[in-house]
C-alpha cells in the first residue's frame, strides 16, 4: 500500500468512526508519528498529503529531522519518554505539543526553563499510566490530583489534557474500557479543579477507531499513516 492510499484508509475510518458517535471528524487532529521514519517520508506526507503535525519519540532523532526540515512549516510533537536531564533541552526545542509529562520534576524544569529563557507558554499533556503495570510510563490515575495540585503555580506551561498508551491489543475493541477510563478521569478531574482539559490523546494505529468513538480529539497514527518503521541500529 502507498502513502495516498493509507492516508485515504485513515480518513474514511475517522468518518467512519466519527459519525457514529455523532462527532464531526474534522475535530480529531491526526497526529503522523514518524519515529525511525526517514525524512523523505515526512517530506512527502507533508508536501503531496498536507500532514503538518509529527510525533517523535527520541529527543536527538526529533532535534536532527526539525533541524534538516526547517522552512517547512512542521509541528513537531514529543511523545517519548523524557530523561530528567533532557528536560532542558525538551523546553527549548520548540514542541508545539508534548504529550508525554508523567514526572512533575520534569514538568517544573521545562516551566523553570520557559520563565527563564522567555520561550513561549509550552503546552503539554499529562500521560496516565491506566494499566498501572509497572514498567509503564504514566502517572497513575490515583496520582492526578496531588500532581494536579503541583502544577497550578507553574507559569512556563500551559495543561492541555492527558494523553495514554493501553497495552498492545489484538482487537481494536480491546482497548475500549482504557479509552473509556481516560475521558471519565479527564471529566472528573476538570470538575473537581475547575480547570479545562480539552485535548484527549489517545489511539495509534491498532486502536484509533475505538479511541475516536471514545472522545479521542488527537490520535497517533504511525505504521497505518506513514507505513512500517525502519529498524533502530
Ligand atoms: C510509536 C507510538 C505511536 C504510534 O504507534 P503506531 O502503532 O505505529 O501507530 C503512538 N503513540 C506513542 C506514544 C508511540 O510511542
Amino acid at each position: 500500500m502507498c502513502l495516498s492510499e493509507r492516508i485515504e484508509r485513515i480518513y474514511e475510518t475517522i468518518k467512519i468512526a466519527a459519525q457514529k458517535v455523532k462527532r464531526d471528524p474534522s475535530e480529531i487532529k491526526v497526529l503522523a508519528v514518524s519515529k525511525l521514519q526517514p525524512l523523505e517520508t515526512i517530506k512527502e506526507a507533508n508536501q503531496q498529503f498536507g500532514i503538518k503535525d509529527f510525533g517523535e519519540n527520541y529527543l536527538q532523532e526529533a532535534l536532527l529531522k526539525m533541524e534538516a526540515l526547517q522552512g517547512e512549516n512542521l509541528s513537531w510533537h514529543f511523545i517519548g519518554r523524557i530523561q530528567k536531564k533532557k528536560a532542558r533541552a525538551l523546553a527549548k526545542s520548540g514542541f508545539k505539543l508534548i504529550h508525554s509529562i508523567d514526572d512533575i520534576t520534569v514538568l517544573q524544569k521545562i516551566s523553570q526553563v520557559v520563565e527563564e529563557e522567555g520561550l513561549p507558554l509550552q503546552s503539554v499533556l499529562v500521560q496516565v499510566n491506566l494499566s498501572e503495570e509497572p514498567t509503564k510510563a504514566g502517572v497513575l490515575p490515583r496520582e492526578m490530583d496531588s500532581f494536579l495540585e503541583k502544577t497550578r503555580d507553574l507559569k512556563g506551561v500551559q495543561l492541555e489534557g492527558l494523553m495514554t498508551l493501553p497495552p498492545p491489543v489484538e482487537f481494536s475493541e480491546q482497548a475500549r474500557p482504557f479509552f473509556q477510563q481516560l475521558k471519565q478521569l479527564r471529566d472528573d478531574l476538570e470538575k473537581k479543579w475547575a480547570l479545562r482539559l480539552p485535548q484527549l490523546s489517545m489511539g495509534t494505529s491498532q486502536d484509533f477507531d475505538v479511541a475516536i468513538e471514545e472522545g479521542a480529539t488527537i490520535v497517533r497514527l504511525g505504521q497505518a499513516l506513514l507505513g512500517p518503521r525502519v529498524k533502530k541500529k
